[in-house]
């Protein structure tokens, strides 16, 4: 017989229980903080991994992926029917690579600069497409990450509204929590983006200005603690990279 896909593998069923590991690390959080657990959305990351293991995960219900990489992300995102999967962009976007993102992306995570967004913002226009866009803010003004730092993000959302781009809608932030931060050093980082958050929709009136993408493998628990509505899974899933 061909290629079943509906025959389960051992390597399948593993990200079958890892998944549903972290739905429950997930769903466990939000009784503690009181939170509803559908107020959370898990982005499984799938970078590095190859498309089976992608299937693998949305047999098992998972609808959100996030890529870090438009050329790899190519090879998978046209196996899948649209728009039966989200797919997120997380990783540093390339000039060149602007193009690809309003049709094969659904949520932007990592806008850090002006003409990015106007080419990404231009190529949704031009396919009618809009994309959902959130800042990637450097929080802890760490050298090695990309985002725009605190004091800048004001000067970042000004210039967009100035310019218009009505093919991208400004949904919210994104960061990086500091790597092997201690739990208080985590717990600082994701409140401040969820202040920024805050004070830059009151500042400029932004409907739907309402989405913080925190927290991943080793700091979800502090990220949905201080807000997060959107966490991004990748090893907890798919094993280590
Ligand atoms: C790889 C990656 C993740 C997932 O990291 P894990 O520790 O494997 O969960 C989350 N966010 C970004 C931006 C990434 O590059």
């Amino acid at each position: 017989m061909a290629e079943n896909h509906v025959r389960t593998s051992f390597a399948d069923s593993i990200i079958a229980d890892n998944l549903s590991l972290v739905r429950t690390r997930i769903s466990a959080t939000c009784n503690r903080y009181g939170r509803d657990t559908n107020s959370v959305r898990l982005v499984a990351i799938s970078k590095t991994k190859p498309v089976a293991t992608v299937r693998a995960a949305f047999e098992a219900g998972q609808l959100d992926f996030g890529e870090n990489q438009v050329q790899d992300a190519l090879t998978k995102i046209p196996q899948f029917k649209k728009p039966e999967l989200n797919w997120h962009f997380i990783g540093p976007l390339q000039s060149n690579k602007t193009k690809h993102l309003p049709e094969n992306f659904d949520w932007w995570h990592t806008l850090n600069r002006i003409d990015l967004a106007q080419r990404v913002s231009s190529k949704a226009l031009e396919i009618n497409k809009p994309v959902n866009a959130l800042i990637q803010v450097n929080v802890i003004n760490d050298t090695a990450k990309s985002g725009v730092s605190g004091n800048n993000l004001s000067l970042l959302i000004e210039q967009l509204l100035e310019n218009n781009l009505i093919g991208i809608r400004l949904r919210g932030l994104m960061t990086i929590g500091p790597y092997g931060g201690s739990e208080t050093e985590l717990r600082e980082c994701f409140s401040e983006l969820r202040r920024l958050l805050d004070t830059n929709r009151q500042q400029f009136d932004l409907a739907g200005f309402d989405q913080l993408s925190m927290g991943m493998t080793d700091d979800m628990e502090q990220a949905i603690a201080e807000g997060a509505t959107m966490v991004r899974v990748g090893s907890a899933i798919f094993g280590s990279r």
